[in-house]
């Protein structure tokens, strides 16, 4: 999952800060408590050498996972059933 960087600004009292996270949540602000602070806006997270190594790692062992799995077939699909 990719991961995002969050940035909050609190209007009650004009505090912001940064988060990381894989999906855009409200917060809790920091600073004076107010709950449900909106996320404004959304960065790609800018990877550090050790997260690119780990996701590298990461992405090879699902690669061998995928490619030891047969790809489902047509007929193995759940099918959708007529209830009436
Ligand atoms: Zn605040």
């Amino acid at each position: 999952m990719p991961v995002m960087r969050l940035h909050y600004h609190c209007e009650a009292c004009e505090g912001s800060w940064l988060a990381e996270g894989e999906a855009v949540l409200e917060a809790d602000c920091p600073f004076c408590g107010t709950h449900d602070v909106f996320v404004y806006k959304t960065d790609e997270h800018v990877l550090e050498a050790d997260d690119a190594a780990t996701m590298a790692r990461q992405l090879a062992a699902a690669m061998r996972e995928a490619v030891a799995k047969p790809a489902p077939r047509a007929a193995e699909r759940p099918r959708l059933k007529r209830t009436g």
